[in-house]
């Protein structure tokens, strides 16, 4: 299929971008990897009259660790965030998540940012956001304004995120010594969307699971340890959180299947990350 036809544009600054990003108004979208935009633009889905390539704006190609938190630009791809070499040590839940984020081919294209603003409930880059309290910085001509990734995601493909504002940079706040990390999910094939994917956090006297793929957006819940472990009734408490979490019967997978992997997969990942604190 072949999209309808747009106006390509590659602003030279973040400012142009945005100019002609508020000048556009509903007929203008930004690009940054492609890799769900070409689809949908594919399939007509979206039709924009101009396209605003962000991908080659230097300002946005910003990886670094800054107050605490690694910051990642939204011309940064998923692929050159793997290759860090210390990502492991500063976000590992991070780490663990993004080789399940496609393909080495898609993640030489794919941002990080474009995933957050993409919003699909399934993915990896917005649910480790969310369970490790990381941040979104939206960017309009006029203002910058910073949004918990809690309060980001409203639904799929959607969230607070204004028609005039970007996506700037996404913030990981750095591990913490002495917490653990782990991530798993279910999906068809390597690479494919996430069925149910849980990312689980232990840290100071809490455990928590953030659950992808089955809610309509990123969710989490967290328990106390009960004498440095996990709670005793955790069973109980998974099944009431994957009940709570709702989830639809789809093409990929039933909802009771969802919850059976919320209790399943969720015990695993706070286990595993119990067992790996640092
Ligand atoms: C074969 C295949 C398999 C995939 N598997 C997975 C998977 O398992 N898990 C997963 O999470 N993803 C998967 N993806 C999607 C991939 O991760 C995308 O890279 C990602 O969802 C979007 O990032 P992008 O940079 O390509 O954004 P684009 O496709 O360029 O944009 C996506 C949307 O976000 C908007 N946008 C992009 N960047 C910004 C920004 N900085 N500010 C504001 N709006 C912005 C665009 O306007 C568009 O609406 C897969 C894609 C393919 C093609």
């Amino acid at each position: 299929m072949k999209p309808a036809s747009f106006d390509y544009l590659r602003p030279a600054t973040v400012a142009d971008a945005l100019a002609a990003l508020a000048a556009g108004g509903d007929d203008a979208r930004v690009i940054a990897g492609g890799q769900s935009l070409m689809p949908m633009l594919n399939m007509r889905l979206v039709q924009p009259r101009l396209l605003i390539d962000l991908g080659r704006l230097e300002e946005l190609r910003t990886l670094r660790v800054e107050d605490g938190w690694l910051s990642v630009g939204a011309a940064v791809t998923q692929a050159e965030v793997l290759a860090r070499r210390t990502l492991a040590q500063e976000v590992p839940l991070l780490a663990a998540a993004l080789p399940w984020v496609g393909h080495f081919q898609t993640r030489n294209r794919g941002t990080l940012c474009g995933s957050v603003a993409h919003a699909d409930p399934s993915a990896e880059t917005p649910l480790c956001l969310v369970a490790t309290g990381g941040e979104v910085v939206l960017r309009n001509l006029r203002r910058r304004r910073t949004v918990a990734a809690a309060d980001f995601f409203l639904g799929p493909l959607t969230t607070v995120k204004a028609a005039d504002e970007i996506v700037e940079c996404i913030r990981f706040p750095l591990a913490r010594p002495g917490s653990g990390h782990a991530f798993r999910e279910q999906s068809m094939r390597h690479g494919d969307f996430a069925i149910a994917a849980c990312a689980a956090t232990v840290d100071g006297e809490r455990a928590s699971l953030a659950v992808g793929g089955v809610a309509d957006r990123p969710t989490t819940r967290s328990w106390p340890l009960v004498a440095g472990g996990l709670p005793p009734d955790l069973d109980d408490a998974l099944n009431a959180f994957a009940w709570d979490l709702g989830g639809d019967d789809d093409q990929h997978a039933t909802a009771r299947y969802r919850r059976d992997l919320v209790r399943r997969i969720g015990r695993t990942v706070l286990e595993e990350a119990l067992s790996c604190r640092r």
